[in-house]
């Protein structure tokens, strides 16, 4: 029998109300005690005096890129990202080569997953064919096979029938439909939010309407046929009233925002930095500031960071040209902690619900808790010592990162899975 003691901590877990001085005993992968003064003859023991104790952190929202696009990302260099940002569990979206859009392809995934990651793997299966937004994926196959989810991100459903029929069979097999909201018409040729830095710039803009309409588009949707809809990375001031709204009137409407759109505005782009490109793109300050309230009021669930891995080779070059896209696994809790905590605007607990309640409830994981016969995965932190973003050491094997060299005050100390330290920090206020 394996034994995990973690000892002297402040464990907060948000499903049971804990905040409190307490021990966290993990036995073969699974929590077997918190509470007080636990020992346990032949344990580990993790001395986390000092550090926060948390569920493990889940991010629904990250490209890994395999199959097909390995010099990108692999399932096993993203999930070692993914465990230096603290993260337990993560949700792989379906744009990989080829698409995942039915069950031998979620099957490859979650084999991938359980021989080389080390974090847990959930795939996210695709709406439609090939992402191509017309015949409906293989969807309750997958759904045997292990999706959580479905979703074309990065591709959205323009036609509004085939998006009703997918929700329909959708709530069918209790999935949620995920979506990232953008009219294709309105957005196309844009580069980055328009408004007044794009044309300074002299960039094409992506109009916030092109998200709000897909987002009032989906929460109609929704209603008529019942299924749970979730709006992926929402990055505008009215998109987020709409779903504060569905919420109001009982719908089951959920959605996520990225801390880059809580933590950066379109006027902080520098000129022509590939590393700011990304959909939707960074929006104004007002913008940013409703993502904040709307995370402080409960109209955000979840954070999710879209980590989108892209090669130097293909961001290195003109802004128009460049994909979108930023990683954001490892800078995810910094950043979180910076905007969000030490401003005063959130407390821990809200913090930690946003990394493992709230993306747990919106895809019904039986995950995110510290109680007695869970997952044994925790996420420990820390809220003050200072670190430094260096993104060349990242574990990731793309550096797109418009944080690098940003300077952080508290960030992830160790990542445990089913028991298991997966990663530690090494280095303290380098
Ligand atoms: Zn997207
Ligand atoms: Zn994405």
């Amino acid at each position: 029998m394996s034994s995990l003691l973690i000892k002297n901590g402040r464990v907060i877990d948000p499903a049971s109300g804990l905040d409190g001085p307490a021990d966290v005993l993990i036995e073969d992968g699974f929590i077997q005690g918190v509470g007080r003064g636990l020992d346990r003859a032949g344990a580990v023991v993790f001395d986390a005096a000092g550090l926060v104790v948390a569920p493990g952190f889940i991010d629904m929202h990250v490209h890994l890129r395999e199959p097909g696009i390995e010099h990108s990302e692999t399932i096993e260099t993203g999930a070692r990202a993914a465990a230096a940002g603290g993260f337990t569990s993560i949700c792989c979206m379906p744009n990989t080569v080829p698409v995942n859009d039915n069950a031998t392809v979620t099957s490859y995934i979650i084999e991938r997953a359980r021989q080389c990651a080390a974090v847990n793997v959930f795939p996210i299966g695709a709406i439609t064919k090939n992402s191509e937004g017309e015949a409906l994926a293989a969807i309750g196959s997958m759904k045997n096979a292990g999706i959580v989810a479905i979703s074309d991100d990065g591709r959205p459903v323009m036609n509004a029938r085939v998006m009703r029929r997918a929700m329909q069979i959708a709530r069918s097999f209790d999935l949620p439909v995920i979506d990232h909201c953008e009219d294709l018409n309105l957005s196309a040729g844009g580069d980055m939010h328009e408004g007044v830095p794009s044309t300074r710039m002299g960039l094409r803009g992506i109009p916030a309407s092109s998200e709000d309409v897909m987002v009032a588009r989906d929460i109609l949707l929704a209603e008529s046929t019942g299924a749970r809809f979730h709006v992926a990375h929402i990055s505008s001031c009215h998109s987020l009233n709409m779903v504060k709204f569905a919420k109001q009137q009982g719908l089951s409407v959920t959605c996520e925002a990225t801390p880059h759109h809580f933590a950066l505005s379109d006027a902080d782009i520098t000129a022509y930095d590939s590393s700011y490109k990304m959909k939707p793109p960074l929006r104004t300050e007002c913008d940013v500031a409703a993502v904040i309230d709307g995370i402080v009021s409960g109209t955000v669930d979840a954070i999710a960071t879209d980590h989108a891995p892209h090669p130097g080779s293909e961001k290195m070059q003109e802004f128009e040209k460049c994909p979108f896209g930023i990683t954001g696994l490892e800078t995810a809790l910094g950043l979180s902690l910076e905007k969000l905590y030490h401003t005063g605007k959130i407390s821990l607990r809200r913090l930690i619900e946003l990394f493992t309640t709230g993306p747990a409830g919106v895809l019904g994981l039986e995950r995110g808790r510290l109680a007695v016969g869970a997952p044994g995965d925790v996420t420990i932190f820390d809220t003050e010592s200072a670190w430094t973003y260096d993104v060349n050491r990242s574990f990731s094997k793309s550096k797109n990162s418009p944080f690098h060299g940003r300077h952080f005050r508290g960030g992830p100390v160790a990542t445990i899975v089913a028991g298991a330290i997966v990663w530690r920090q090494d280095t303290v206020g380098t």
